[in-house]
């Protein structure tokens, strides 16, 4: 089963991050480094909202560059990308899923609904990921 270890207070910034972009979704990008099928989150960098809507996110593409940049500058990869669902599950959406195929990686939703945080991967279908919250796998 895949894993993503998030820490405690970058977990705390993604939740803070979906109440401060209230009523429209919140995103932003992982990084941090990929050990087998265990994705440790080190560092979200949290962005605006292109789309402004309730129901869809797009990064814009100077944070998507300035995230890749930023990895590279401290031994990191991207990981995954964040992004929260004020009024429905935290389970990908039908957008959500085709995005995920050009976007590999741990795709951490979280849900203003019940403040939930789930957490998914596309490896031939989609599969949902353990969360540990932590530094260690
Ligand atoms: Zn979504």
């Amino acid at each position: 089963m895949y894993t993503v270890v998030i820490p405690p207070d970058v977990r705390a910034q993604m939740e803070r991050h979906a109440g401060a972009g209230l009523p429209n979704e919140a995103c932003g990008m992982l990084l941090g480094t990929v050990d087998g099928s265990a994705y440790r989150v080190r560092e979200a960098v949290l962005t605006p909202n292109r789309m402004e809507s309730p129901v869809r996110f797009a990064i814009p593409d100077g944070d998507v560059l300035r995230a890749y940049q930023t990895a590279g500058e401290r031994g990191m990869d991207v990981v995954g990308v964040y992004h929260s669902h004020p009024s429905s599950p935290a389970v990908p959406s039908e957008t959500d899923a085709a995005y995920m195929e050009l976007n590999p990686g741990a795709w951490v939703i979280y849900s203003g609904l019940d403040g939930r945080m789930r957490a998914w991967i596309r490896d031939g279908p989609i599969a949902e990921m353990h969360i540990q919250t932590g530094t260690d796998a």
